[in-house]
């Protein structure tokens, strides 16, 4: 995050209250040379609040149901 668009961010900003404010957040994130690696980082670490790798909490949790799917050898929602 040192290197990340959200540097000189205030952190709260990435800790919304509403969805407006995820949007607001995911926007800085959209072009971010770290998006990758702090996406990934998020999902390992099982980070739930806030907006990470431009995702809120609720797409972090699809994307992780959706690999332990696909680990499973299971569709996507099952
Ligand atoms: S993807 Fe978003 S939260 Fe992650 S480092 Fe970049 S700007 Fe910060």
């Amino acid at each position: 995050m040192a290197v990340g668009n959200c540097a000189e961010e205030p952190p709260t900003l990435f800790f919304p209250s509403d969805g407006v404010g995820v949007e607001v957040a995911k926007k800085i994130c959209e072009d971010c040379p770290s998006k990758e690696p702090c996406l990934e980082y998020a999902l390992a670490n099982r980070i739930d609040h806030g907006v990470w790798g431009g995702t809120s909490e609720r797409q972090r949790r699809r994307i992780l149901k959706a690999r332990r799917s696909a680990a499973l050898g299971q569709p996507a929602g099952a």
